[in-house]
Order: structure tokens, then sequence, then C-alpha cells
């Protein structure tokens, strides 16, 4: 005998218990069915270990998504306030780190509690450790799972994306849109750190070493700290570049932020100095040696002529490094594409050709920027589709 539910979750993440919660609040039965022996564990680890869950200036600008306008409606509905409402609601301290970034003073177990808890007062069941092997759809949906058959009325796919396959990320999400025929865009890592050719050792000792920039890829450009790897760069500037940057292209950094290199050099063209004791004013010493040695004459500044002069400041202002590729979904926060918007309806997540499949949270072609836009984007996709299911 096949067990009946009105309402089963793939995926107990942020998006798939916010979704469970909506509907449990309208009285639905729900059941959330998690592979893993435990819910959430990207929120556990989420902003390292403190949770970035909302940014309060969360809006349709600040995500990625082959229909920009898709994410409008249910961002809308449910804003970065209404999260912050239940954060306070349970009593979890929180700060903002900057930027508009929310995070829990103490833990991020405390956002899990906090779903945990809302789920359990309106009676939604979760099944951990269940594996779903066919989902087929008749009347109603039927998922043969090692715990048995279950059936129901509305199948909600919250099963997020590629990254971070350690914590149990699968394909299953787009297989499942496949399944149905529902079309979906280019997926690739996003919010990853960005590696340099293989060999190239130019700026391998700089490991551990972070500089402000501006980070400039393909229109787009973001303020904040780069930070070298052992292979490559990371840190927020190019998390978030990393994100329209593609693969093989270079990345333009503006190594002196709201300054014109030509300026500075000008003001500075009298000091009997090199260009790496003018740079490490501005520069940690190691970063201000190395770049030095390779970019920069290695002269006194009055010696520089005006041909060297503009070079100078033009790789200060925009330094090109090309990088081949990234550290892959190992390292990625998040996945860019997914299931195609123009296949779901923006006012419910239910897919226009299968009445009764929802798609919600990070496998939909919708991804954030760095800085809780993610979390935010699976809440307010989750209680869309909470209300509808
Ligand atoms: P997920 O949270 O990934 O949940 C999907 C769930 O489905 C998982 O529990 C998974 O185990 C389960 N699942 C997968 N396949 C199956 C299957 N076949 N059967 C059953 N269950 C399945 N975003 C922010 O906004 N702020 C942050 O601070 C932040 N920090 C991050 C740090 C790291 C290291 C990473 C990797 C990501 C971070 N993100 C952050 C991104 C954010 O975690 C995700 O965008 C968000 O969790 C997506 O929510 P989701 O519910 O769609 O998917």
């Amino acid at each position: 005998e096949p067990e009946f539910r009105d309402v089963i979750v793939l995926g107990a993440g942020a998006a798939g218990l916010m979704c469970a919660i909506q509907a449990g609040k309208r009285g639905r039965r729900v059941t959330v069915i998690e592979h893993n022996d435990r819910v959430g564990k990207k929120i556990t680890i989420s902003g390292g270990g403190r949770c970035n869950f909302t940014n309060l200036n969360a809006g349709p600008g600040n995500y990625l998504s082959r229909q920009p306008d898709f994410c409008k409606s249910a961002l809308a509905r449910f804003t970065p306030w209404d999260f912050v409402a239940l954060v306070e609601k349970h009593g979890i301290a929180y700060h903002e780190k900057k930027l508009g970034q929310q995070f829990c003073d103490s833990s991020s177990r405390e956002i899990i509690n906090l779903l945990l808890t809302e789920c359990e007062q309106v009676g939604v069941e979760i099944r951990l450790n269940c594996r779903v092997n066919e989902v087929r759809k008749a009347d109603r949906f039927s998922l043969a799972t090692n715990t048995g058959t279950l059936e129901c009325h509305s199948l909600v796919i919250a099963t997020g994306g590629l990254s971070f396959p350690k914590l149990g990320a699968t394909d299953f999400g787009y297989r499942l849109a496949r399944q149905f025929g529902l079309p979906l865009t280019e997926i690739r890592p996003g919010l990853v750190p960005l590696t340099f050719a293989s060999g190239d050792s130019r700026l391998g000792d700089l490991s551990g070493v972070s500089v402000p920039v501006v980070a400039r890829s393909n229109g787009t450009s973001f303020e904040e700290n780069l930070l070298f790897t052992h292979r490559g760069v990371s840190g927020p500037a190019v998390l978030q570049i990393s994100s329209f940057w593609r693969e093989g292209e270079a990345v333009a950094f503006d190594l002196l932020p709201g300054r014109q290199a030509a300026q500075v050099l000008a003001e500075a063209r009298r000091e009997s100095i090199e260009p790496e004791a003018l740079l490490s004013r501005f520069w940690p010493r190691r970063f201000a040696e190395t770049w030095c040695a390779r970019y920069a004459p290695a002269k006194k500044l009055p010696h520089l002529n005006a041909h060297e002069l503009k070079d100078l400041a033009s790789a200060l202002n925009a330094w090109p490094v090309t990088f081949p590729g990234t550290e892959g979904y190992a390292k990625a926060e998040v996945t860019l594409g997914g299931v195609d918007t123009a296949a779901l309806s923006s006012k419910t997540m239910e897919a226009r050709q299968v009445p009764g499949l929802f798609f919600i949270g990070e496998v939909v072609d919708v991804t954030g920027w760095l800085g809780g836009y993610n979390f935010q984007w699976a809440w307010a996709s989750g209680n869309a589709a909470g209300q509808f299911v």
C-alpha cells in the first residue's frame, strides 16, 4: 500500500524546508525527503559557520538568470525583512557584517533549529536517509524509495545544485527536470576561486596575501578583497566576479581602487624611490615586491619616461590576469544555471507543462551574488511554492 501525502518535498535544504513550513501552515500534509542523515548540511557550514542568512539589499539586480525578471515576484512576496522577523521570533542574535549581510552571532545551527521548530509546529514529516529510485506521474506522483512507495499531489524539487558534492549535492533535480521534458540552461560553478595556468608560478608565493581591488569582467565590477591562494586567487572580489567571467577569459583588477594611478604616480614623481616603495604604501609589502618585480620598471620614479609611466598606470588600474579555469564544484559556493525559468511560473514555481511539479532554490536558473543572496532566493522561492502546493 503506497503512503499518500498532499505534498512531497525532495531535499531538506534551505528552500525545501521553507516550502514545507509554508505548505504546512496551510494545512497541507507534507513530507520532506532527504538522502543525507541530517537536514541542511550546507546551512550548517555556510557563512563560515555563522550562516549569512540574508542580505537586506537583496533585489532582482543581485541575481544572474537567463530571465533576469523571473525572480522579482517571489522576492517581492518574501523579503529579507520577513526572514529577519523569523530570526527575531526565535530569539536568535544576529548582526550585519558589511554591505547588508546578516549573520548569526553564534552559530548557523540556530537557523537549522529555527527551520526544524517551524516544521514541527505545523506537522511536517522529515524523512532522513531516504533515497528516491524512481518518480512516475499518472493522476498523482508516485515515488519509489528505499522506505517504500509514496504518492502525492504536489512534488517539489529542492535538491539544490552540484556545488560541494561532499555535502551530498547531486544532479537529481536536473535529471528529473529532463525526465519531465523541462529545458535546462548551461550549468557551471559560480562564486568559485579561479586558478592560474598550471606551471605558472610567477605569483605562487603570494598565497595568503590579501589586497583591496576592483575586479572587472564582462561589464560587471566588484570592489572587495582579492586573496591569493596556492593555485590561483579567491576572496570576495574574485568569488563575485567568477560568476560573470567565462572560462579562459581575463579579469581586470584595479589595484588602486578609487585612485587614478596616473595621478598617484605624477604626485610621487619627484621622490627618489622605486615604484615598489611607493606601492608599499597602498599594498602589503610582499605583494608590492612580487608584483613590481614582474610588472614595474626597476628604476626610480624620476627616471621613468612618459611611456613607462603610462604603461605602469594602466597596469595598476586594470591589471589583466587570464584564468584558464576554476577550482570547480568542489569549492564553488553555488551552481550557475539550472532549470530554465521559461518553463516555470514565477508566481508559483510550478512547471508550466507539468501540473503539480515545482522547482525551487538553487536547482532553478537563478543564482545570487555572494553575501546572503542565495539563501534569500531559497527562502523566497520556497515561500512562493509553499503557497500553492
Ligand atoms: P541545498 O541547501 O543544497 O539543499 C538541497 C538538499 O537536497 C540537500 O540537503 C541535499 O542533501 C538534498 N539532496 C540532494 N540530492 C538529493 C536526492 N537525490 N535525494 C534526496 N535529497 C537530496 N548562501 C548564502 O546566502 N549565504 C551564505 O553564507 C552561504 N554560504 C555558503 C557556504 C558554502 C561553503 C556553500 C557551498 C554555499 C553557501 N551558500 C551561501 C549558498 C547556499 O548554501 C545555497 O545557495 C543554498 O543552500 C541553496 O538552497 P537549496 O535548498 O536550493 O539547496
